[in-house]
């Protein structure tokens, strides 16, 4: 099978950027003749009524996908079984480290700043133990590389750091970074098109799939919507999600589309014209009225 999706987090209502997002991602999935699925990724923090509010406008906004949608709230099986195989393969190791100590770190100079300086990494029987009498521990897998490279549909060959990632928090809570491999190779996901704020995880779940004898999947890390000073939109910048927009007489479909340079009233009509090579480069600026 081969599949594209979308995969919000239920932690508020999308904004006008999210749906952005989520019609390329149905454009792409369809354009390419591929299954579009809908992950909600609800292992974080949930707001009640979300997941059903972002489903809503996905529908409303006139989308379709195949199945039902998934939780991630509901495959744990899973994410753990990836645990325990990457543990059995002794990839896998305790990690005690506060964000703060981790920040602290003298960095080597061949990590890239922000990377695990590999603290835990060669513990002691003995030094686990005192730990683990402080404060549950995080595991992470073990990399033996500094850097992977992905091929991206935008942004062209992009190399990016792999450090020794998280992969369960300290909380016992899977790892985003793991459960969205896991996700994407289980579901058949080959096709990953998603906001560019999360080009630099690419190689990160791309080693890993490949660790786990998957292929990483194609990836498109489309522009994001910013407001007026260049900022990531928020719902904080005025009326921006679907039936804010609505309420105030917009047609949100024909927005979206004027932003991508699509004519067309239904995502049917849109995908007619939708050329991915002719595509806007740059992040859509759109300032709110209301
Ligand atoms: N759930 C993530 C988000 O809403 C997206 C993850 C992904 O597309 O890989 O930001």
């Amino acid at each position: 099978m081969s599949a594209g999706r979308y995969a919000p987090s239920p932690s508020g209502d999308l904004h006008v950027g999210n749906l952005r997002t989520a019609l390329l991602a149905w454009l792409w999935a369809r354009h390419t003749d591929r299954d579009f699925l809908i992950r909600v990724e609800d292992l974080d923090r949930v707001r009640p009524g979300a997941e059903q509010r972002q489903l809503a406008d996905l529908r409303a906004l006139g989308l379709d996908w195949d199945g039902e949608p998934v939780r991630q709230s509901e495959r744990l099986d899973l994410y753990d079984a990836t645990i325990a195989r990457l543990r059995d393969q002794g990839l896998v190791y305790e990690c005690f480290c506060t964000r703060r100590e981790i920040l602290e770190a003298p960095t080597a100079p061949h990590h890239p700043p922000g990377a695990y300086p590999g603290t835990c990494r060669d513990l002691t029987d003995v030094e686990r133990a005192e730990r683990r009498a402080l404060r549950p521990a995080a595991l992470r897998v073990r990399s033996d590389v500094a850097t992977f490279t992905v091929h991206d549909e935008i942004h062209g060959t992009y190399e990016g750091a792999v450090d020794d990632f998280v992969i369960r928090r300290g909380d016992g809570v899977p790892a985003y970074n793991l459960a969205v491999v896991v996700d994407d190779s289980a579901q058949g996901v080959d096709q990953v098109v998603r906001g560019d704020d999360l080009l630099a995880s690419a190689p990160r779940q791309a080693w890993l799939a490949t660790l786990l004898g998957a292929t990483p999947p194609a990836y498109v890390h489309v522009p994001l919507a910013l407001n007026a000073e260049g900022q990531r939109l928020a719902k904080r910048d005025g009326a921006v999600t679907r039936v804010e927009l609505q309420d105030t007489g917009v047609d949100v479909l024909g927005l979206i589309a004027g932003s991508l340079g699509l004519d067309g009233r239904t995502p049917e009509e849109l995908l007619a014209s939708f050329e991915p090579a002719e595509l806007p480069r740059e992040p859509w600026v759109y300032v709110p009225t209301a």
